[in-house]
């Protein structure tokens, strides 16, 4: 693209990049359970959650047993806390938890348990931002607005401008370039026998495997151009052999020159991190409370007291350097994810 190109070249060019991404969407899409209007707009919400920082194929499962538990706001809402954060597993980031659980406290209580569906009104909510409240409105609603995301400037910039996208926060220009390409306005999405635009099973809160189709073309845009940039358009290794857009793509034709570069710093590596040792001592409290519901002899055995506390000498064999492993427990402490007790055991928070 150009810059240089009128709008009415970079429309035309944006329709044709729709209808083929729309064709490739239909056959190649993963067909994740909160897809294709399987889901309730809370289910959306939950898996974008989910999804930040973490692979969506590892969320699956972990979606899955999460939805039946808990299907709705008003559920997670009134579940202890103790249990969303045994329940988030492996997941990472565990303050994600905490904030959904907010979240769902202020949809249950501030909008009879139904996601409110304006911008405005999402991006308000507990542990939501730009990114979450856009893709619930396009995935869910139906309601036609950008999504931003890494994959989807990548992919943007990739195609229309034929230069990287070089990560960091996202600029104007690619949110500019988000929005005129975006397709407008098109067919009906709602689902026959549906009252709010999902699955009538996913409406009652059984499980659907019909893909209700069709969908507002931007939300197809978004999704589509988000999977390619997840499956095929990758940052380090594109497929452009089997890109459906290689024919179309400015990057491509231009040599993908400056491949893989990227303002943003390496990830960290996750051995001896922080992160490392909070989970580890997560994991040691998530195992002493599930030992003390199921009501096992092993709390005792184990170290674990009948409240799931953790003793302080088990805590401190969990890692060798005690002053990470100090602050590490501060900070959990200080996100809510812990309770200390008054002879230094640990548990997760009972409320
Ligand atoms: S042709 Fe290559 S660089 Fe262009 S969109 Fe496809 S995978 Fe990405």
């Amino acid at each position: 693209m150009s810059e240089r190109g009128t709008e009415e070249q970079l429309r035309n060019r944006a329709a044709a990049v729709y209808r083929r991404l729309a064709a490739w969407w239909e056959l190649n899409a993963r067909d994740l359970p909160w897809r294709f209007g399987r889901a309730t707009p809370w289910g959306v919400l939950v898996s974008e959650v989910m999804s930040q920082q973490t692979q969506m194929s590892r969320v699956v499962p972990y979606w899955m047993d999460w939805m039946r538990v808990w299907p709705d706001a008003a559920a997670l809402a009134e579940a202890p806390t103790a249990e969303v954060i045994t329940a988030w597993g492996r997941l990472g980031y565990p303050r994600r938890a905490l904030r959904l659980q907010e979240c769902a406290r202020v949809v249950a209580e501030q909008y009879g348990n139904e996601l409110p569906r304006t911008y405005e009104e999402l991006v308000a909510l507990p542990g939501v931002g730009d990114y979450t409240a856009s893709a619930v409105l396009s995935f869910a609603f139906g309601e036609r607005i950008a999504v931003i995301d890494t994959n989807i400037r990548r992919v943007l910039s990739r195609v229309f401008l034929g230069v990287e996208s070089r990560g960091g926060a996202a600029s104007r220009a690619e949110r500019e370039l988000a929005a005129r390409v975006l397709p407008g306005e098109g067919r009906e999405r709602e689902a026959p026998g549906s009252s709010s635009g999902v699955c009538a099973n996913a409406d009652a809160g059984v499980a659907c495997n019909v893909r209700h189709v069709p969908h507002e073309p931007s939300a197809i845009w978004n999704q589509a151009v988000m999977e390619l940039g997840a499956t095929v358009c990758t940052a380090q290794a594109p497929q452009c052999g089997d890109c459906p857009l290689r024919d179309m793509c400015a990057f491509l034709a231009a040599g993908l020159p400056g491949l893989g570069e990227s303002r943003t710093r390496p990830r960290q590596r996750f051995q001896g991190t922080d992160r490392q040792v909070r989970g580890i001592v997560l994991n040691a409290l998530r195992r002493s409370a599930v030992q003390a519901a199921r009501g096992v002899a092993g709390g005792q055995s184990s170290g674990a007291g009948a409240s799931g506390a953790v003793p302080r000498s088990r805590i401190e064999r969990l890692w060798p350097d005690q002053v990470q492993l100090d602050a590490c427990i501060a900070s959990l402490d200080e996100d809510g994810l812990l309770e200390m007790m008054p002879d230094g055991s640990l548990r997760l928070p009972v409320g």
